[in-house]
């Protein structure tokens, strides 16, 4: 088993005539939009079909329809006064939404309402996620996050995968749904012989079929376990996270989880928990308002600059800069258009802040 390199870990169709936002005043004059593969939340874009046992729902709920364009809510913030400031200690890894909002699923819990129409962040080009890369490794990044959405849909995400690789070591979150035979291939002999790591992260929301069904639409378990199950026959071990509810037992999910992919023929992988977080769909799913909750008045002793993620990276959409991948849909989450605009303290002011406070976690692969 040839485990993929390791680097130092959203992931993430499109509709048919989707256009990568041509008139985006983000755009860079003189560049071509990037066209969406015409079969937007079924189809490959390779002429190749995706490995599947079956069609995949557009639905994210059995038998409950979710509308692409459910109403946006507000992010929850505290008042800005009192909550601490997040300084950047360094700046070593960059996220970057190459598949902008545009994702083959409208899973329920979306924390940034991805699905086949959103083209609220749009899909990047190589020649724009170079500059980015470079503009990055000028400030010292040493690890780039490939995200979306669903990378896959880029049509450029094999050349950008392959030039970025070649600076650095790289990670590509997906859903798992789109792998292919060819692109299996690709990306074990890419990870063979690649001078940096390459990573695969692939997402599950359950330990269970229906229930990662239930989030994310009905066949796509069985989708990505053919992915999974393809591209350990290559030798390869990608990344799985499983989401964690508010509540469950982390040792008891992970032993859940272990034994669901060993169900599935699965061996090879390894495994990552992340929580839930109250953003984006996930907010409508939830269906009635949360209890405010803050940073506020933590007290500054009790405040450790290392914990969180945002002390060390960043996250770029065609958009401009962002504090964070969990906050580009946020007005508090933008920081600027460049990196430099960006490498500053943030406050902690949002709710999905405490729920990485109080879990500790990280985006990041470790
Ligand atoms: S959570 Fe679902 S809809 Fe959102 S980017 Fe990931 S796969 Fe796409
Ligand atoms: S959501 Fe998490 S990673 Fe993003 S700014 Fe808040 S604490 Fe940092």
């Amino acid at each position: 088993m040839t485990r993929q390199n390791r680097s130092s870990a959203s992931d993430g169709g499109f509709g048919a005539g989707l256009t990568n936002a041509a008139e985006s005043p983000e755009r860079p004059s003189g560049e071509s939009p990037l066209r969406a593969p015409p079969d937007a939340a079924e189809a490959s874009p390779e002429a190749e079909p995706v490995l599947s046992t079956g069609p995949l729902a557009r639905t994210g709920r059995p038998g409950a329809s979710v509308s692409l364009h459910e109403p946006r809510q507000p992010g929850r913030c505290a008042p800005s006064g009192d909550v601490p400031a997040q300084p950047l200690l360094e700046l070593d890894a960059l996220w970057i939404q190459v598949a902008g909002t545009v994702c083959n699923l409208t899973c329920t819990h979306c924390f940034v309402t991805c699905g086949p129409q959103e083209e609220r962040h749009a899909m990047m080009s190589s020649a724009e996620v170079a500059r980015r890369v470079a503009e990055a490794l000028g400030m010292g990044v040493r690890e780039f996050y490939l995200t979306g959405g669903e990378p896959f849909l880029n049509p450029e995400l094999e050349a950008i995968v392959e030039d970025t690789l070649a600076l650095a070591p790289v990670t590509v979150l997906t859903n798992g749904t789109l792998f292919t035979e060819r692109r299996v291939r690709w990306l074990a002999a890419l990870t063979r012989s690649a001078r940096h790591s390459l990573e695969l992260r692939v997402s599950l929301d359950a330990t269970e079929p229906n229930a990662h069904d239930a989030f994310r639409g009905i066949g796509a378990w069985a989708r990505t376990m053919a992915g999974l199950r393809a591209l350990e026959a290559e030798g390869l071990a990608p990344i799985v996270t499983f989401t964690r509810a508010p509540g469950v037992d982390e040792a008891t999910l992970a032993a859940a989880a272990a034994a669901a992919l060993r169900a599935e023929g699965l061996s090879g992988a390894r495994l990552k928990l992340l929580p839930l977080f109250a953003l984006g769909r996930e907010l409508t799913r939830l269906g009635e308002p949360l209890a405010p909750r803050s940073l506020a008045g933590l007290p500054a002793g009790a405040f450790d600059p290392e914990r969180l993620q945002c002390g060390r990276s960043r996250a770029v959409t065609s958009r401009g800069v962002y504090v964070c991948p969990l906050l580009v849909d946020e007005a508090a989450g933008r920081m600027g258009d460049s990196l430099a605009e960006a490498a500053r303290p943030f406050p902690l002011v949002h709710d999905a802040c405490v729920t990485c406070w109080a879990t500790g976690m990280s985006c990041a692969n470790d």
